[in-house]
């Protein structure tokens, strides 16, 4: 296996393969293939950016189609055939049926820009600067976005610069059980002296996936939505992570029967891997005028036929949905089973989540990385999330066959069980 280009050559800044330093060739569902002959089972799945797997059939014969009849792949924001049947099967098979009504902006294919453009939404329909953001949070590294993360690591990352137009307020849970966070920023908002300018809007991700998998109780959502509508605040769900059905509903806050003003969601949303994101917005927010925000990338042909082809494949019933909610409650029970386990061993361990996007917290980073490290040895790809990476956190396709699952929560209890005989 050759890695000397790839250690030589790229940057620095490379993060995954130094967690996973293997060469890889090819990937079908929720297995990956490497140069040295090795399979691993894939429970990262891009951060997210996998939920119906590698090479997803269905969807790859959508794309191989739409190619080989030579249709539009680049036409910056003209109109083409492959964006009206994207909008159609957008209203149809998901807006419609939840009873949404949103107007969707195409920005460049990455999260953060899909963000940048929310918070540029809000602030300009509301003439605030403010963007109330929460602990724990992320939504991206470009400047806006990086304004409303949490992590230190990127914020540090700028050179100095200071970011400017958000301020954070603590999560759900982020004061132990006992402290009611939105008590504190309802708090601060009816106070005039409390030094917190009233935000054009709130961001949130209703399970925190970088941050931690750290998911809001449906009672604190539905909470943040009747501070927002007290305050005249708009309420932006971030989505990139959580949404396309990770959490067992295609909207994260479906769980919550809330209605954000804005949604961004990008990583899932092609459901091939490709580059792609969207910001739907309540009509009335609409106010850009044209060209006023733009990017060459904006809604690629490519990845608008595979989401359309993605959409009507899993959504247009409940069948794929509740499938997730049952796989959640396997990984659930599994991680369970681990974490007592290891606590048993008297190393403290929790488990967290909401449908497929599940966390054991292992308490330290130095423990979670050991645990990946031996999954990784043993076959399994799964990384860590949260502040000081203590979470070990299941992203695993949500199409993943029961065989391939349970394979995998075997691999990472074998796993965690040979960390504990190696101490
Ligand atoms: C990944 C992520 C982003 C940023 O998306 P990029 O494509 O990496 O820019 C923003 N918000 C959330 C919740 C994410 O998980």
């Amino acid at each position: 296996m050759q890695t000397e280009i790839l250690e030589r050559m790229e940057s620095e800044v490379r993060t995954y393969s130094r967690s996973f330093p293997t060469v890889f060739t090819e990937a079908k569902g929720a297995r990956l293939h490497s140069e040295d002959g090795k399979q691993y089972i894939d429970f990262l799945a891009g951060a997210g950016t996998l939920n119906y797997g590698h090479n997803n059939p269905h969807i790859k014969q959508a794309l191989v189609d739409y190619i080989a009849s030579d249709g539009i792949v680049h036409g910056l924001d003209m109109w083409s055939k492959a964006k009206r049947e994207y909008l159609e099967t957008l209203e149809e098979v998901i807006l419609k049926p939840r009873g949404l009504n949103y107007k969707v902006q195409l920005p460049g294919p990455t999260g953060t820009n899909a963000v940048e453009a929310a918070i540029r939404i809000a602030r300009n329909a509301k003439g605030r600067h403010n963007i109330v953001a929460f602990t724990n949070g992320f939504h991206g590294v470009t400047m806006g976005a990086l304004a409303t993360t949490g992590n230190r690591k990127f914020r540090e990352a700028t050179g100095g610069i200071p970011m400017q137009g958000g301020s954070f307020m603590p999560f759900d849970g982020y004061m132990g059980e006992d402290t009611d966070t939105l008590g504190y920023f309802e708090k601060l908002l009816g106070d005039n002296s409390s030094g917190l300018d009233i935000p054009a809007a709130v961001i949130v991700e209703t399970v925190q996936g970088e941050g931690g998998i750290n998911p809001a109780s449906i009672p604190w959502l539905q909470r943040l939505e009747k501070i927002c509508r007290a305050h005249d605040i708009l309420l932006i769900v971030d989505d990139i992570q959580a949404g396309c059905g990770r959490t067992g509903k295609f909207f994260s806050f479906e769980h919550a029967d809330i209605h954000p003003d804005i949604v961004t969601n990008s990583k899932s949303l092609s459901g091939y891997g490709l580059p792609f994101a969207h910001v739907l917005m309540r009509p009335e927010l609409d106010i850009w005028k044209p060209g006023q925000y733009n990017g060459t990338f904006r809604g690629f042909s490519l990845a608008l036929v595979t989401a359309a082809a993605a959409m009507r494949h899993f959504w247009s019933d409940d069948t794929f949905e509740r499938d997730v909610q049952r796989k959640g409650g396997v990984v659930e029970e599994r991680f369970q089973k681990i974490a007592t386990f290891m606590t048993e061993q008297g190393h403290k361990a929790s488990e967290r989540g909401r449908g497929l996007m599940r966390g054991l917290d292992v308490v330290d980073g130095d423990m979670a990385d050991k645990i990946t490290a031996q999954a990784f040895k043993n076959g399994l790809i799964i990384e860590t999330s949260g502040h000081s990476g203590q979470v070990v956190k299941c992203l695993c396709p949500l199409s993943i066959s029961d065989e391939d699952l349970n394979e995998g929560l075997d691999i990472l209890e074998r796993s965690v069980k040979e960390v504990f005989s190696q101490a």
